[in-house]
């Protein structure tokens, strides 16, 4: 679970890059992936450094945009010229941005690609609002959450066309203090804009710090509702946490969740939904 990338990571690294590299002309720009193998970035001055969810735009003068993706396991390390850098051995490097001042690194970075910035579009544009963005827009990451009613909505508040930046540790602590069950419809959901900002505190208030609290301990074993807690008791109500996998194969996530705090969606019955009761019913639950 640590370690595991979410939008507020990315934000905060790329507020770092943005601070060692905005301006400056890079002395190396190297892509160490087959496919960019032969680009060399040196030379060219970075504009600026800028998130989108979970990717890094690095937008260069000349007209060209560096997309990064952090995926589960990527990250940028900065060090000040000459010191060693340890963010792993180095094989697993995959880009080396530097001036002469700082060194930017980027250990395990996937989905590497140089685009024209005015086609950043293709690269991003399918993705919903962007949590932390200055554009963040909730009508519209509602919209397209309730467009999909009957997905679950742990695996709808993930889907990164719907609201991008939430990840895996936000989802599952989200649900839990909004008393959502984690494979409840999105239609079922009785407060969907108080889940969705639920989930942006967390990361607001997390964006400058590495580390992710989200029960404002900071102490290792204290910092998460549930997150890591398979088989502890709830904080609040004191029932043992359980752990499952959901979402669609190859992108399935394990989820914690109170079986109390947040009970499970009353079993749909088609009868009722047209009389609007059935999800009145539903609510009752939470
Ligand atoms: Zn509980």
């Amino acid at each position: 679970m640590d370690g595991v990338p979410e939008g507020d990571t990315v934000w905060l690294a790329a507020q770092r890059m943005n601070t060692a590299l905005a301006g400056a002309t890079l002395r190396r720009g190297e892509l160490r992936v087959p496919q960019l193998a032969t680009v060399d970035l040196a030379g060219a001055t970075v504009t600026e450094v800028v998130p989108r969810g979970k990717h890094m735009l690095t937008r260069l003068a000349d007209g060209r945009t560096l997309r990064t993706h952090y995926r589960m396991d990527g990250s940028w390390h900065i060090y000040r010229r000459g010191t060693p850098w340890k963010g792993g051995p180095g094989h697993a490097i995959r880009a080396v941005l530097a001036t002469d001042v700082w060194e930017c690194v980027g250990y395990r970075l996937h989905d590497m690609r140089i685009v024209a910035t005015s086609a950043e579009a293709e690269l991003v544009g399918h993705l919903g609002p962007d949590v932390l963005g200055p554009d963040w827009d909730l009508d519209e990451a509602l919209r397209r959450l309730r467009s999909h009613p009957d997905e679950q909505i742990g695996v709808a508040i993930l889907d990164q066309r719907n609201l991008a930046g939430i990840g895996n540790l936000y989802k599952v602590e989200a649900l839990f203090l909004a008393g959502v069950h984690p494979w409840a419809r999105v239609i079922d959901v009785a407060d969907l804009p108080g889940l969705v900002d639920r989930a942006r505190t967390l990361m607001l208030a997390n964006r400058h710090r590495p580390a992710q609290s989200t029960t404002g301990e900071t102490r290792r074993g204290q910092d998460h509702w549930v997150a890591g807690r398979k088989g502890r008791p709830c904080r609040r109500c004191g029932t043992t946490i359980l752990l499952g996998d959901q979402g669609p194969d190859l992108q399935e996530r394990i989820t914690w969740w109170c079986p109390h705090c947040q009970a499970a969606p009353v079993p749909v019955d088609p009868r009722a939904r047209t009389g609007g009761t059935g999800s009145e019913a539903r609510r009752a639950r939470h």
